[in-house]
Protein backbone atom coordinates (compact mmCIF):
# COMPACT_ATOMS: atom_id res chain seq x y z
CA UNK A 1 0.00 0.00 0.00
CA UNK A 2 2.49 2.32 -1.06
CA UNK A 3 1.82 6.46 -1.40
CA UNK A 4 3.28 8.37 -4.52
CA UNK A 5 6.25 10.41 -4.01
CA UNK A 6 8.14 12.11 -6.65
CA UNK A 7 10.09 10.94 -8.94
CA UNK A 8 13.15 13.63 -8.41
CA UNK A 9 13.33 12.89 -5.03
CA UNK A 10 16.27 10.15 -3.74
CA UNK A 11 15.40 7.07 -4.72
CA UNK A 12 16.27 5.14 -1.50
CA UNK A 13 14.25 7.31 0.40
CA UNK A 14 11.45 7.10 -2.28
CA UNK A 15 11.58 3.63 -2.25
CA UNK A 16 11.17 3.26 1.71
CA UNK A 17 8.21 6.01 2.23
CA UNK A 18 6.56 3.62 -0.17
CA UNK A 19 6.50 0.77 1.95
CA UNK A 20 3.89 0.25 4.69
CA UNK A 21 5.83 1.02 7.80
CA UNK A 22 6.27 -1.42 10.35
CA UNK A 23 7.09 -1.87 14.14
CA UNK A 24 9.90 -3.42 14.97
CA UNK A 25 10.25 -5.92 17.62
CA UNK A 26 12.98 -8.93 18.23
CA UNK A 27 14.70 -7.29 14.91
CA UNK A 28 11.57 -8.26 13.14
CA UNK A 29 9.39 -5.61 10.87
CA UNK A 30 5.61 -6.71 11.67
CA UNK A 31 1.95 -4.90 11.47
CA UNK A 32 0.63 -3.49 14.81
CA UNK A 33 -1.36 -6.14 16.44
CA UNK A 34 -4.57 -4.45 16.09
CA UNK A 35 -3.58 -4.54 12.62
CA UNK A 36 -4.22 -0.95 12.38
CA UNK A 37 -2.37 1.72 10.72
CA UNK A 38 -2.11 5.76 10.60
CA UNK A 39 -1.25 8.36 7.89
CA UNK A 40 1.76 11.01 8.02
CA UNK A 41 1.50 14.25 5.77
CA UNK A 42 3.96 15.72 3.82
CA UNK A 43 3.77 19.32 6.03
CA UNK A 44 4.91 21.27 2.43
CA UNK A 45 1.82 20.32 1.25
CA UNK A 46 -0.29 18.95 3.43
CA UNK A 47 -0.92 15.56 1.34
CA UNK A 48 -0.81 12.08 2.61
CA UNK A 49 2.99 11.05 2.68
CA UNK A 50 3.40 7.65 4.40
CA UNK A 51 1.08 4.91 6.00
CA UNK A 52 2.51 2.96 9.11
CA UNK A 53 1.61 0.55 11.66
CA UNK A 54 -0.36 2.12 14.53
CA UNK A 55 0.88 0.33 17.55
CA UNK A 56 -0.94 0.32 20.58
CA UNK A 57 0.03 -1.07 24.59
CA UNK A 58 -0.24 -4.60 23.36
CA UNK A 59 2.59 -3.78 20.54
CA UNK A 60 4.43 -2.16 23.64
CA UNK A 61 4.32 -4.68 25.87
CA UNK A 62 5.46 -7.54 23.75
CA UNK A 63 8.63 -4.75 22.77
CA UNK A 64 9.06 -4.08 26.10
CA UNK A 65 8.71 -8.58 27.02
CA UNK A 66 11.38 -8.45 24.22
CA UNK A 67 13.67 -5.97 25.13
CA UNK A 68 13.69 -7.71 28.99
CA UNK A 69 14.47 -11.19 27.37
CA UNK A 70 17.30 -9.21 25.42
CA UNK A 71 18.74 -7.82 28.33
CA UNK A 72 18.20 -10.60 30.78
CA UNK A 73 19.69 -13.35 28.77
CA UNK A 74 20.46 -11.86 25.29
CA UNK A 75 23.75 -12.00 23.84
CA UNK A 76 23.80 -7.88 24.23
CA UNK A 77 24.92 -8.18 27.77
CA UNK A 78 27.21 -11.21 27.53
CA UNK A 79 29.54 -8.99 24.20
CA UNK A 80 32.48 -7.41 25.65
CA UNK A 81 32.57 -3.25 25.80
CA UNK A 82 34.45 -3.47 23.07
CA UNK A 83 32.40 -5.69 20.51
CA UNK A 84 29.55 -3.27 22.04
CA UNK A 85 31.62 -0.05 20.67
CA UNK A 86 32.43 -1.49 17.36
CA UNK A 87 28.57 -2.46 16.63
CA UNK A 88 27.37 1.39 17.60
CA UNK A 89 30.23 2.37 15.46
CA UNK A 90 29.33 0.59 12.39
CA UNK A 91 25.42 2.11 12.96
CA UNK A 92 27.13 5.34 12.82
CA UNK A 93 29.27 4.37 9.72
CA UNK A 94 25.78 2.99 7.91
CA UNK A 95 24.16 6.32 8.80
CA UNK A 96 26.72 8.78 6.95
CA UNK A 97 27.01 6.15 3.68
CA UNK A 98 23.34 7.28 3.91
CA UNK A 99 23.21 10.78 4.61
CA UNK A 100 21.82 11.76 1.35
CA UNK A 101 18.70 9.51 1.86
CA UNK A 102 18.17 10.39 5.49
CA UNK A 103 18.31 14.39 4.68
CA UNK A 104 15.50 13.37 2.08
CA UNK A 105 13.43 11.54 4.34
CA UNK A 106 13.82 14.41 7.37
CA UNK A 107 12.92 16.86 4.87
CA UNK A 108 9.99 15.29 3.78
CA UNK A 109 8.56 13.98 7.21
CA UNK A 110 9.63 17.29 9.05
CA UNK A 111 9.09 19.92 6.18
CA UNK A 112 12.83 20.84 7.34
CA UNK A 113 15.29 22.27 4.60
CA UNK A 114 17.21 19.38 2.93
CA UNK A 115 20.67 21.89 3.04
CA UNK A 116 20.37 22.01 6.54
CA UNK A 117 19.59 17.69 7.38
CA UNK A 118 22.49 17.36 5.13
CA UNK A 119 24.97 19.71 7.05
CA UNK A 120 23.41 19.58 10.73
CA UNK A 121 20.96 16.61 11.69
CA UNK A 122 22.17 13.75 10.00
CA UNK A 123 26.37 14.63 10.73
CA UNK A 124 25.42 15.68 14.57
CA UNK A 125 24.13 12.34 14.66
CA UNK A 126 26.32 10.39 13.00
CA UNK A 127 28.72 12.08 15.71
CA UNK A 128 26.87 11.12 18.37
CA UNK A 129 27.28 7.62 17.47
CA UNK A 130 30.83 7.40 17.41
CA UNK A 131 31.06 9.62 20.73
CA UNK A 132 29.33 7.39 22.40
CA UNK A 133 30.72 3.77 20.68
CA UNK A 134 34.02 5.25 22.15
CA UNK A 135 32.56 5.38 26.34
CA UNK A 136 31.74 1.65 25.99
CA UNK A 137 34.91 0.89 26.71
CA UNK A 138 35.15 3.71 29.57
CA UNK A 139 31.89 3.48 31.89
CA UNK A 140 34.52 2.81 34.90
CA UNK A 141 34.18 2.33 38.59
CA UNK A 142 36.00 3.45 41.52
CA UNK A 143 37.96 1.63 44.15
CA UNK A 144 36.89 3.83 47.70
CA UNK A 145 39.48 3.40 50.93
CA UNK A 146 36.62 2.85 53.50
CA UNK A 147 36.98 3.52 57.29
CA UNK A 148 34.62 1.71 59.41
CA UNK A 149 34.40 2.61 62.87
CA UNK A 150 32.62 -0.43 63.98
CA UNK A 151 35.25 -2.81 62.37
CA UNK A 152 38.69 -1.48 63.81
CA UNK A 153 41.55 -3.59 62.18
CA UNK A 154 39.85 -4.94 59.37
CA UNK A 155 40.70 -4.44 56.03
CA UNK A 156 38.19 -4.12 53.25
CA UNK A 157 38.00 -3.73 49.43
CA UNK A 158 35.34 -1.24 48.14
CA UNK A 159 34.89 -0.82 45.16
CA UNK A 160 31.76 0.78 42.64
CA UNK A 161 30.73 -0.40 39.38
CA UNK A 162 28.12 0.79 36.98
CA UNK A 163 25.75 -1.29 35.12
CA UNK A 164 23.21 -0.86 32.61
CA UNK A 165 19.58 0.68 33.96
CA UNK A 166 18.16 -2.14 32.00
CA UNK A 167 15.04 -1.64 29.93
CA UNK A 168 14.50 1.95 28.56
CA UNK A 169 11.49 3.23 26.97
CA UNK A 170 12.29 6.32 24.74
CA UNK A 171 9.97 8.93 23.58
CA UNK A 172 11.06 11.49 21.15
CA UNK A 173 9.60 14.67 19.17
CA UNK A 174 9.30 15.64 15.90
CA UNK A 175 11.44 18.64 15.76
CA UNK A 176 14.62 16.84 14.66
CA UNK A 177 13.71 13.23 14.30
CA UNK A 178 16.73 11.83 13.48
CA UNK A 179 18.81 13.19 16.06
CA UNK A 180 16.65 12.99 19.01
CA UNK A 181 16.43 9.37 18.21
CA UNK A 182 20.30 9.19 17.85
CA UNK A 183 20.72 11.84 21.08
CA UNK A 184 18.43 8.72 23.12
CA UNK A 185 19.94 5.65 21.47
CA UNK A 186 23.67 6.16 21.78
CA UNK A 187 24.26 7.04 25.22
CA UNK A 188 21.35 3.99 25.70
CA UNK A 189 23.41 1.37 23.57
CA UNK A 190 27.10 2.75 25.02
CA UNK A 191 25.93 1.63 28.88
CA UNK A 192 24.28 -1.64 27.44
CA UNK A 193 20.65 -1.00 27.84
CA UNK A 194 17.98 -2.31 25.62
CA UNK A 195 15.47 -0.28 24.36
CA UNK A 196 11.76 0.35 23.34
CA UNK A 197 11.79 3.79 21.19
CA UNK A 198 8.19 5.69 20.51
CA UNK A 199 8.76 8.34 17.68
CA UNK A 200 6.62 10.62 17.18
CA UNK A 201 3.62 10.20 15.38
CA UNK A 202 4.37 13.29 12.86
CA UNK A 203 7.50 12.05 11.40
CA UNK A 204 8.40 8.25 12.14
CA UNK A 205 10.36 7.52 9.01
CA UNK A 206 13.80 8.19 9.80
CA UNK A 207 13.69 5.83 13.04
CA UNK A 208 12.15 3.18 11.10
CA UNK A 209 15.43 3.37 8.56
CA UNK A 210 17.30 3.84 11.97
CA UNK A 211 16.12 0.75 12.46
CA UNK A 212 17.07 -1.31 9.24
CA UNK A 213 20.70 -0.14 9.81
CA UNK A 214 20.96 -1.18 14.01
CA UNK A 215 20.21 -4.73 12.42
CA UNK A 216 22.23 -3.89 9.43
CA UNK A 217 25.19 -3.61 12.08
CA UNK A 218 24.69 -6.12 14.78
CA UNK A 219 22.58 -5.12 16.96
CA UNK A 220 21.23 -8.94 18.37
CA UNK A 221 17.32 -9.23 18.29
CA UNK A 222 15.56 -6.97 21.20
CA UNK A 223 18.32 -4.93 21.92
CA UNK A 224 16.71 -2.06 20.10
CA UNK A 225 12.30 -2.44 19.32
CA UNK A 226 10.61 0.74 17.58
CA UNK A 227 6.60 1.14 18.12
CA UNK A 228 5.05 3.89 16.07
CA UNK A 229 1.98 5.43 16.82
CA UNK A 230 0.57 7.88 18.86
CA UNK A 231 1.26 9.37 22.45
CA UNK A 232 -1.83 8.46 24.64
CA UNK A 233 -2.05 5.07 22.85
CA UNK A 234 1.78 3.97 22.41
CA UNK A 235 3.58 6.49 24.47
CA UNK A 236 1.47 6.15 27.63
CA UNK A 237 1.80 2.79 28.22
CA UNK A 238 5.75 2.63 27.68
CA UNK A 239 6.02 5.38 30.11
CA UNK A 240 3.75 3.59 32.91
CA UNK A 241 5.13 -0.02 31.76
CA UNK A 242 5.90 -2.08 35.05
CA UNK A 243 9.23 -3.92 33.07
CA UNK A 244 10.62 -0.69 32.19
CA UNK A 245 13.43 0.34 34.02
CA UNK A 246 14.32 4.00 33.21
CA UNK A 247 12.11 6.29 30.89
CA UNK A 248 13.62 9.22 28.89
CA UNK A 249 11.29 11.83 27.36
CA UNK A 250 11.88 14.81 24.90
CA UNK A 251 8.76 16.88 24.39
CA UNK A 252 6.51 19.52 25.52
CA UNK A 253 6.74 20.28 29.54
CA UNK A 254 2.98 19.31 29.81
CA UNK A 255 3.42 15.51 28.60
CA UNK A 256 7.00 15.80 30.61
CA UNK A 257 4.35 15.58 33.30
CA UNK A 258 2.02 13.05 32.75
CA UNK A 259 5.50 10.61 32.02
CA UNK A 260 6.42 11.55 35.48
CA UNK A 261 3.44 10.60 36.50
CA UNK A 262 2.70 7.58 34.57
CA UNK A 263 6.81 6.26 36.11
CA UNK A 264 5.61 6.42 39.78
CA UNK A 265 3.95 2.99 39.13
CA UNK A 266 7.40 1.22 39.31
CA UNK A 267 9.29 4.22 40.61
CA UNK A 268 11.21 3.98 37.44
CA UNK A 269 14.15 6.09 36.62
CA UNK A 270 13.39 9.64 34.57
CA UNK A 271 15.03 12.35 32.34
CA UNK A 272 13.47 14.62 30.68
CA UNK A 273 14.51 17.20 28.21
CA UNK A 274 11.41 19.68 27.63
CA UNK A 275 10.38 23.06 26.68
CA UNK A 276 12.00 26.22 26.40
CA UNK A 277 11.64 30.19 26.27
CA UNK A 278 15.42 31.21 25.89
CA UNK A 279 17.16 34.48 26.25
CA UNK A 280 19.28 35.72 23.59
CA UNK A 281 21.07 38.89 24.91
CA UNK A 282 22.58 41.58 22.80
CA UNK A 283 24.41 44.20 24.49
CA UNK A 284 25.76 47.39 23.09
CA UNK A 285 29.22 46.69 23.02
CA UNK A 286 28.60 43.73 20.79
CA UNK A 287 30.37 42.99 17.51
CA UNK A 288 26.66 43.83 15.91
CA UNK A 289 27.93 42.25 12.54
CA UNK A 290 27.74 38.61 14.25
CA UNK A 291 24.98 39.36 16.62
CA UNK A 292 22.35 40.29 14.38
CA UNK A 293 22.67 37.27 12.38
CA UNK A 294 23.08 35.06 15.41
CA UNK A 295 20.20 36.25 17.10
CA UNK A 296 18.09 35.80 13.66
CA UNK A 297 19.83 32.15 13.19
CA UNK A 298 18.94 31.86 17.23
CA UNK A 299 15.31 31.93 16.46
CA UNK A 300 15.01 30.86 12.78
CA UNK A 301 16.85 27.94 12.53
CA UNK A 302 14.64 24.86 12.19
CA UNK A 303 11.62 27.37 11.59
CA UNK A 304 11.69 28.25 15.90
CA UNK A 305 10.96 24.36 16.49
CA UNK A 306 13.72 24.02 18.63
CA UNK A 307 13.41 24.04 22.44
CA UNK A 308 16.17 26.24 22.78
CA UNK A 309 15.20 28.93 20.42
CA UNK A 310 16.62 32.10 21.15
CA UNK A 311 12.69 33.37 21.46
CA UNK A 312 13.28 36.50 23.52
CA UNK A 313 15.63 39.03 22.52
CA UNK A 314 16.99 41.17 25.04
CA UNK A 315 18.89 44.35 23.16
CA UNK A 316 20.52 47.09 25.39
CA UNK A 317 18.46 50.18 24.44
CA UNK A 318 21.11 52.03 22.85
CA UNK A 319 21.42 49.65 20.10
CA UNK A 320 17.91 48.35 20.35
CA UNK A 321 16.48 49.84 16.71
CA UNK A 322 19.23 49.17 15.24
CA UNK A 323 19.25 45.24 15.99
CA UNK A 324 15.12 45.36 15.85
CA UNK A 325 15.91 46.50 12.46
CA UNK A 326 18.73 44.00 11.06
CA UNK A 327 16.88 40.77 12.73
CA UNK A 328 13.78 41.93 10.63
CA UNK A 329 15.66 42.66 7.27
CA UNK A 330 17.61 38.66 7.87
CA UNK A 331 13.90 37.60 8.65
CA UNK A 332 12.52 39.21 5.23
CA UNK A 333 14.83 38.08 2.92
CA UNK A 334 14.92 34.30 4.66
CA UNK A 335 13.92 32.04 1.58
CA UNK A 336 10.92 29.75 2.93
CA UNK A 337 10.11 27.29 0.58
CA UNK A 338 9.51 23.48 0.59
CA UNK A 339 12.48 21.47 2.74
CA UNK A 340 13.46 19.47 -0.74
CA UNK A 341 14.14 22.37 -2.32
CA UNK A 342 17.84 23.05 -2.66
CA UNK A 343 17.66 26.42 -1.92
CA UNK A 344 15.08 26.82 1.16
CA UNK A 345 16.66 28.11 3.65
CA UNK A 346 13.40 27.74 5.84
CA UNK A 347 10.57 25.43 5.46
CA UNK A 348 7.15 24.53 6.84
CA UNK A 349 6.19 23.86 10.31
CA UNK A 350 5.94 20.37 10.77
CA UNK A 351 1.74 19.95 10.94
CA UNK A 352 -1.14 21.48 10.45
CA UNK A 353 -1.86 21.43 14.36
CA UNK A 354 2.04 23.13 14.92
CA UNK A 355 0.91 25.63 12.13
CA UNK A 356 -2.83 26.37 13.93
CA UNK A 357 -0.77 26.68 17.45
CA UNK A 358 1.72 29.30 16.29
CA UNK A 359 -0.93 31.14 14.32
CA UNK A 360 -2.87 31.30 17.37
CA UNK A 361 0.33 32.83 19.51
CA UNK A 362 0.33 35.41 16.40
CA UNK A 363 -2.91 36.25 17.18
CA UNK A 364 -2.46 36.67 20.92
CA UNK A 365 0.02 38.49 20.48
CA UNK A 366 -1.91 41.37 18.31
CA UNK A 367 -4.98 41.06 20.63
CA UNK A 368 -2.49 41.90 23.51
CA UNK A 369 -0.86 44.50 22.04
CA UNK A 370 2.58 43.74 20.51
CA UNK A 371 3.48 44.97 16.80
CA UNK A 372 4.92 42.67 14.27
CA UNK A 373 8.09 44.31 12.79
CA UNK A 374 8.31 41.82 9.95
CA UNK A 375 6.51 38.70 9.28
CA UNK A 376 3.54 37.76 11.21
CA UNK A 377 1.02 35.65 9.06
CA UNK A 378 0.78 32.70 7.13
CA UNK A 379 2.57 32.40 4.01
CA UNK A 380 1.09 31.33 1.22
CA UNK A 381 -2.09 29.27 1.16
CA UNK A 382 -0.51 25.64 0.82
CA UNK A 383 1.34 23.66 3.57
CA UNK A 384 1.96 24.93 7.02
CA UNK A 385 4.10 27.89 6.39
CA UNK A 386 4.49 30.95 8.33
CA UNK A 387 6.21 34.67 7.65
CA UNK A 388 9.45 35.12 10.09
CA UNK A 389 7.97 37.30 12.84
CA UNK A 390 9.97 39.96 14.54
CA UNK A 391 7.09 41.40 17.46
CA UNK A 392 8.11 44.64 19.73
CA UNK A 393 5.89 46.39 22.26
CA UNK A 394 4.99 43.38 24.12
CA UNK A 395 4.63 43.27 27.98
CA UNK A 396 6.49 40.48 30.67
CA UNK A 397 2.73 39.10 31.09
CA UNK A 398 2.24 38.26 27.51
CA UNK A 399 1.71 35.14 26.29
CA UNK A 400 4.18 35.15 23.21
CA UNK A 401 6.87 36.42 25.71
CA UNK A 402 5.84 33.73 28.43
CA UNK A 403 4.77 30.27 26.61
CA UNK A 404 6.67 28.31 24.38
CA UNK A 405 5.67 29.54 20.64
CA UNK A 406 7.63 26.66 18.79
CA UNK A 407 7.34 29.10 15.51
CA UNK A 408 9.54 31.15 13.94
CA UNK A 409 8.82 33.99 16.13
CA UNK A 410 11.23 36.80 18.15
CA UNK A 411 9.74 38.83 20.58
CA UNK A 412 12.46 41.93 20.87
CA UNK A 413 12.34 43.22 24.38
CA UNK A 414 15.08 46.45 25.23
CA UNK A 415 16.89 46.89 28.06
CA UNK A 416 19.06 49.55 30.34
CA UNK A 417 19.67 48.51 33.66
CA UNK A 418 21.80 45.04 33.57
CA UNK A 419 20.39 43.96 37.07
CA UNK A 420 16.76 44.39 35.50
CA UNK A 421 18.11 42.21 32.62
CA UNK A 422 18.88 39.56 34.46
CA UNK A 423 15.51 39.37 36.41
CA UNK A 424 13.71 39.61 33.03
CA UNK A 425 15.46 36.89 31.20
CA UNK A 426 14.99 34.06 34.36
CA UNK A 427 11.58 35.48 34.15
CA UNK A 428 9.89 32.14 33.20
CA UNK A 429 9.43 28.89 34.09
CA UNK A 430 11.59 27.45 31.91
CA UNK A 431 15.76 27.01 32.10
CA UNK A 432 16.96 25.45 29.20
CA UNK A 433 19.44 28.18 26.79
CA UNK A 434 20.31 31.59 26.71
CA UNK A 435 23.02 33.27 24.65
CA UNK A 436 25.07 36.62 25.05
CA UNK A 437 26.63 38.56 22.50
CA UNK A 438 29.37 41.13 24.08
CA UNK A 439 33.24 41.89 23.71
CA UNK A 440 33.07 42.72 27.42
CA UNK A 441 34.55 38.73 28.62
CA UNK A 442 34.33 39.64 32.15
CA UNK A 443 31.01 40.82 31.38
CA UNK A 444 29.84 38.06 29.34
CA UNK A 445 31.06 35.37 32.22
CA UNK A 446 29.20 37.36 34.76
CA UNK A 447 26.45 37.16 32.53
CA UNK A 448 26.67 33.70 32.37
CA UNK A 449 26.73 33.01 35.85
CA UNK A 450 23.48 34.47 36.75
CA UNK A 451 21.16 33.05 33.91
CA UNK A 452 19.29 30.55 35.39
CA UNK A 453 19.68 28.50 32.29
CA UNK A 454 21.80 24.37 31.00
CA UNK A 455 23.32 26.04 27.88
CA UNK A 456 24.87 29.28 27.66
CA UNK A 457 25.98 30.23 24.26
CA UNK A 458 28.53 33.71 24.08
CA UNK A 459 28.91 34.83 20.86
CA UNK A 460 27.57 32.49 19.34
CA UNK A 461 24.29 29.93 19.43
CA UNK A 462 23.14 26.55 18.50
CA UNK A 463 26.33 25.19 18.61
CA UNK A 464 26.41 21.66 19.25
CA UNK A 465 28.55 18.89 20.11
CA UNK A 466 28.24 14.99 21.14
CA UNK A 467 30.73 15.93 24.28
CA UNK A 468 29.08 18.61 25.12
CA UNK A 469 25.78 18.05 27.99
CA UNK A 470 22.43 19.80 27.31
CA UNK A 471 19.66 19.88 29.34
CA UNK A 472 17.23 21.88 31.49
CA UNK A 473 16.93 23.91 34.54
CA UNK A 474 13.73 24.45 36.48
CA UNK A 475 10.88 23.37 33.91
CA UNK A 476 12.98 22.52 31.05
CA UNK A 477 13.79 19.06 32.20
CA UNK A 478 15.52 16.43 34.44
CA UNK A 479 19.22 15.12 33.57
CA UNK A 480 21.26 15.76 30.75
CA UNK A 481 21.40 14.79 26.78
CA UNK A 482 25.28 14.14 25.30
CA UNK A 483 28.12 14.06 27.26
CA UNK A 484 29.39 11.16 29.53
CA UNK A 485 26.29 12.42 31.77
CA UNK A 486 24.20 11.28 29.25
CA UNK A 487 26.04 7.82 29.61
CA UNK A 488 25.36 8.18 33.62
CA UNK A 489 22.15 8.29 33.27
CA UNK A 490 21.53 5.01 31.60
CA UNK A 491 23.65 3.10 34.47
CA UNK A 492 23.42 2.10 37.97
CA UNK A 493 26.10 2.61 40.57
CA UNK A 494 26.51 -0.90 42.14
CA UNK A 495 28.97 -0.73 45.63
CA UNK A 496 30.51 -3.89 46.63
CA UNK A 497 32.53 -4.37 49.59
CA UNK A 498 34.59 -6.92 50.68
CA UNK A 499 36.14 -7.92 53.82
CA UNK A 500 39.75 -9.23 52.74
P1 LIG B 1 4.40 16.29 22.81
O1 LIG B 1 5.11 16.59 24.06
O2 LIG B 1 2.96 15.94 22.85
O3 LIG B 1 5.12 15.09 22.00
C1 LIG B 1 6.37 14.56 22.24
C2 LIG B 1 6.32 13.04 22.25
O4 LIG B 1 5.54 12.58 23.35
C3 LIG B 1 5.67 12.43 21.01
O5 LIG B 1 6.31 11.21 20.70
C4 LIG B 1 4.25 12.19 21.50
O6 LIG B 1 3.55 11.23 20.78
C5 LIG B 1 4.51 11.71 22.91
N1 LIG B 1 3.36 11.81 23.80
C6 LIG B 1 2.30 12.63 23.73
N2 LIG B 1 1.46 12.41 24.76
C7 LIG B 1 2.00 11.42 25.50
C8 LIG B 1 1.61 10.75 26.70
N3 LIG B 1 0.50 11.05 27.35
N4 LIG B 1 2.42 9.78 27.19
C9 LIG B 1 3.57 9.46 26.55
N5 LIG B 1 3.99 10.05 25.41
C10 LIG B 1 3.22 11.03 24.90
O7 LIG B 1 4.61 17.51 21.82
P2 LIG B 1 3.61 18.05 20.70
O8 LIG B 1 3.92 17.35 19.46
O9 LIG B 1 2.18 17.99 21.15
O10 LIG B 1 4.05 19.57 20.64
C11 LIG B 1 3.45 20.49 21.55
C12 LIG B 1 4.44 21.51 22.02
O11 LIG B 1 5.45 20.83 22.75
C13 LIG B 1 5.18 22.26 20.95
O12 LIG B 1 4.47 23.36 20.50
C14 LIG B 1 6.41 22.68 21.70
O13 LIG B 1 6.12 23.82 22.47
C15 LIG B 1 6.67 21.52 22.63
N6 LIG B 1 7.69 20.58 22.10
C16 LIG B 1 8.92 20.62 22.64
C17 LIG B 1 9.91 19.82 22.13
C18 LIG B 1 11.28 19.85 22.67
O14 LIG B 1 12.20 19.49 21.95
N7 LIG B 1 11.47 20.19 23.91
C19 LIG B 1 9.67 18.95 20.99
C20 LIG B 1 8.31 18.93 20.53
C21 LIG B 1 7.38 19.74 21.07
P3 LIG B 1 2.79 11.56 19.41
O15 LIG B 1 3.25 12.89 18.95
O16 LIG B 1 3.29 10.48 18.55
O17 LIG B 1 1.34 11.48 19.69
Amino acid sequence: MGIAVSPSIHSAAASFISKRGQILINNKWQDAASGKTFQTFNPATGEVLATLAEGDKEDINRAVAAARKAFDTGAWRKMTASERGRIIWKFADLLEQHTEEFATLEALDNGKPISVARVADVPLAVDLLRYMAGWTTKIEGNTIPISVPYAPGAKFLAYTQKEPVGVVGQIIPWNFPLLMAAWKLGPALAAGCCIVLKPAEQTPLSALRLGELAIEAGLPEGVLNIVTGFGETAGAPLAAHPDVDKVAFTGSTEVGKLILQAAAGNLKKVTLELGGKSPNVVYADSDLGKAIPGAASAIFFNQGQCCCAGSRLFVEKSVFDKVVDGVAEHASKIKVGPGLDPDTQMGPLVSDEQFSRVCSYLESGRTEGAKAVVGGKRKGDKGYFVEPTVLVNTKPNMKVVQEEIFGPVVTAIPFDDPSDLISQANDTMYGLAAGIWTKDISKAHRTADQLKAGTVWINCYNIFDAAMPFGGYKQSGWGREMGHDAVDLYTEKKAVCTML
